[in-house]
């Protein structure tokens, strides 16, 4: 059968709908499940090509989108294809160049890269073109605290930092491969780096990103046909910093792409950053040949803080906002929060709120109060299972429904609070989170966590949804 023409539903006999209505009904849920970006250069340029013998066919521009498609997007719209036509049981999806002549275009405006705001004048003569996300000012090595759980990465940083400012040196190890949990200072180190470079050595091109986005500009210079251009772009770089790699693995016509650059860089002796929540041999869904090439250089990790890191990290950090903290405070701070280096600066962040709204001394007893819901989050874990049973207790939902694919806003909304609180609350990963919300692409997540970021500054009755539900969480 060819797409347009009617179909008939085995289950009713009935003549439903065509083909490219389907695949609009298909195309529409995807939009609002995957994250737009991703939405806008994969699925959209699809077309049905036809639909036969209990197979869909669907054609993509190039053989890297088909293959991106396939391993990524493929179960997903067999499932949705599935709930209007049950007769199709497998997808399969076919490289036709024609369709990007089809395809509408998107103006290459939309691309959502941080080109940074502020750029030095080095930077803005003729780096236009540079991919490049923002850097946090505060993430410089001045800022960073090293501690034994950290040394070695940051001596490999600034290392690289300092050769890399230095043209002509041969770069000490490539790559270097930094690896540790969340929150551990991971794009901390990365950024300064980024910018000891900008003060040292403003004509050496930086580039940083998330390996999210530099998959994005990839699949997008492929779909314009400006892959020359894209690889230009990343060649003529001095540094090329890659954050969280880890979503890269899995994805293996991306990896290969990524494996090209990475060798074209190296060739060229251009220093390269990686880093990713495991070591090399530890990321799964790694191919051989890239896990041995990130290990080629030096893997450095960066291990759990100390007791004696968190206290210098909170002094130091008390002392930069120019708060008047005890060190008994410290000490107890220290001493509790021991997940993270992000958790330690919130509860720090909590306290001085607190001293400069009311006015009042910071001491042992105020922190203590004002810790004690942190504390107990830090102490309880809370599930996933857990968070999905109250936000659908809360919202009056059927615990099924976090799990199925209705997209209904009356469903779909407490799903969306669910990932967030479960992003928020729990240690899990998106694709992590994703998988125990039926599966779900970690885009998904990503994309209810910012949803649900925009209506909690928007709406306050939402708002105060959200927060009565942590609270219950943690409690
Ligand atoms: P990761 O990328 O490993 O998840 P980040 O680099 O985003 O972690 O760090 C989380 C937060 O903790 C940031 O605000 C960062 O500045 C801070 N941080 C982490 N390690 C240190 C450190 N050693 N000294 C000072 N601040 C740190
Ligand atoms: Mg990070």
């Amino acid at each position: 059968m060819v797409a347009g023409e009617p179909m008939r539903n085995i289950q009713s006999g009935k003549l439903v709908q065509s083909g490219s209505e389907v695949w609009a009904r298909v195309l529409g849920q995807l939009k609002i499940e995957v994250e737009e970006t991703a939405y806008r250069s994969f699925l959209r340029p699809l077309r049905v090509e036809r639909v036969e013998a209990g197979e869909l066919l669907v054609a993509a521009p190039t053989a890297f989108m088909r293959n991106w498609v396939a391993t990524n997007y493929a179960d997903r719209v067999l499932e949705l294809w599935r709930q209007h036509d049950p007769a199709v049981d497998r997808v399969s999806v076919i490289v036709d160049p024609d369709v990007t002549a089809a395809a509408r275009p998107v103006p290459l405006v939309e691309v959502p890269v941080n080109v940074e705001p502020a750029a030095t004048p080095a930077e803005s003569g003729d780096d236009r073109g540079y991919f490049s996300a923002a850097l946090d000012p505060r993430f410089t090595f001045e800022n960073f605290i090293v501690g034994k759980p950290n040394e070695l990465a940051h001596a490999a940083a600034r290392r690289v930092a300092e050769t890399c400012a230095t043209p002509g040196h041969p770069v000490p190890f490539n790559p270097l491969f930094l690896y540790g949990g969340v929150g551990l200072g991971k794009t901390h180190l990365m950024h300064a780096i980024a910018w000891y470079i900008r003060m040292q050595a403003p004509t050496r091109k930086v580039i940083y990103l998330s390996a999210e986005k530099f998959m994005y500009q990839f699949i997008r210079a492929l779909r314009y046909r400006s892959i020359m251009d894209f690889k230009e772009q990343f060649r003529s770089v001095d540094l090329l910093m890659i954050d969280d790699v880890q979503f890269i693995s899995g994805k293996d016509s991306t990896q290969e792409e990524f494996f090209h650059t990475f060798n074209a860089l190296v060739d060229q002796n251009r220093q390269i950053v990686i880093s990713a929540d495991k070591s090399p041999s530890d990321l799964e869904g790694l191919e051989e040949r890239m896990r041995s090439r990130l290990g080629w250089g030096l893997a450095a990790d960066i291990h759990p803080t100390t007791y004696e890191l968190r206290l210098g990290i909170l002094e130091s950090k008390a002392e930069q906002c120019g708060l008047k903290v005890p060190q008994k405070v410290l000490e107890f701070l220290a001493h509790k929060i021991v997940s993270n280096v992000r958790e330690l600066e919130g509860a720090l962040n909590r306290i001085a709120a607190q001293a400069q709204l009311i006015g009042r001394d910071i001491t042992l007893e105020t922190a203590h109060d004002l810790m004690q819901d942190l504390l107990r989050a830090g102490e309880r874990r809370v599930t996933i299972d857990e968070i999905q049973k109250r936000v659908a207790e809360h919202f009056n939902i059927k615990m099924a429904e976090m799990t199925s694919a209705r997209r209904a806003r009356l469903v779909a909304r407490p799903r969306q609070v669910a990932m967030y609180l479960a992003k928020q609350l729990t240690a899990r990963s998106l694709p992590e989170i994703g998988r125990k919300f039926g599966g779900r692409d970690h885009t998904t997540v990503m994309h209810a966590v910012r949803k649900v970021e925009e209506l909690v500054a928007a709406d306050r009755n939402f708002a105060e949804d959200v927060e009565l539900l942590r609270r219950s969480l943690q409690s």
